[in-house]
């Protein structure tokens, strides 16, 4: 049988498999029972829990989606507009094979469901992209599902942190880079040092700069003084910056 003949429930049915015994070991290996409190920080992607003696324990995440017990559906992570986009990423390669296999769950962001669904689909998560673990919490009406890619130090956790900005008019977001000519208001082109799709978090974060500093760039060959004097680089939260990139780009 080729995997396009093999039906859904099938393949979840081995997801789970695959993810219980990796769930329970995950558990008792960094003992997460022990942890009182727990943080989920979207601006820096990283989970947190934190014990009432003062020991810590970071993850680096991926938010896989929310069951709602008020309507009994799934919504995954990435159909979520509240949920930053670098929270999710991972979840490209679930929905793209999804589409090979014509697995439908995989592909739509909203899902009827029943008390199962939240694993199941956590589980494939899982799975698809070689997680350590994974973890469920309630909000409201919610049960929010979480993948764990690989565990964080305190010095990996605390430099993350410094790549995070509090911003007046967001509640926080990643470091981002732009000219002293772009604002909110202006409309003077959008220059990128990196494709916002395949950044990475070891990359310095979202990067842009003005028509006019791109003229002087090219005339000075690159980031000379001349031109970081010129683009007087600040910076912005990525929730700015992306509102930023929709009114200066000129492209559309
Ligand atoms: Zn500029
Ligand atoms: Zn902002």
């Amino acid at each position: 049988m080729t995997s396009s003949e093999q039906n859904f429930e099938e393949f979840t049915e081995q997801c789970l498999e695959y993810f219980m015994p990796l769930q329970d070991e995950f558990i008792k290996l960094y003992d997460i029972n022990s942890y009182e409190n727990w943080f989920y920080d979207h601006g820096i992607g990283a989970f947190h829990f934190k014990s009432d003696n003062g020991r810590n324990l970071y993850f680096k995440y991926v938010d896989v989606g929310s069951f709602s017990t008020k309507t009994d559906t799934w919504k995954w992570s990435w159909d979520n507009k509240t949920t930053p986009k670098h929270v999710c990423r991972g979840l490209e390669k679930v929905k793209a094979f999804g589409q090979t296999n014509d697995f439908e769950e995989l592909t739509k962001g909203l899902l009827d469901g029943d008390e199962y669904t939240g694993w199941a689909l956590t589980a494939v998560s899982a799975k698809l992209l070689n997680a350590i673990g994974a973890y469920r919490i309630p909000q409201d009406h919610l049960f929010i599902y979480f993948i764990f890619t690989n565990e964080l130090t305190q010095e990996e956790y605390d430099a993350l942190k410094d790549k995070y900005i509090s911003c007046d008019s967001h509640v926080s977001g990643r470091i981002a880079f732009i000219c002293q000519h772009l604002n909110k208001d202006t409309h003077a082109g959008f220059h990128e040092a990196f494709d916002p799709d395949t950044i990475t978090d070891d990359d310095d974060g979202y990067e842009a700069w003005c028509d006019e500093c791109e003229k002087v760039r090219l005339k000075e060959d690159g980031w000379n003084d001349v031109a970081v004097a010129f683009a007087n680089i600040r910076l912005v939260c990525d929730q700015c910056y992306f509102e930023i990139k929709e009114r200066n780009q000129k492209d559309n």
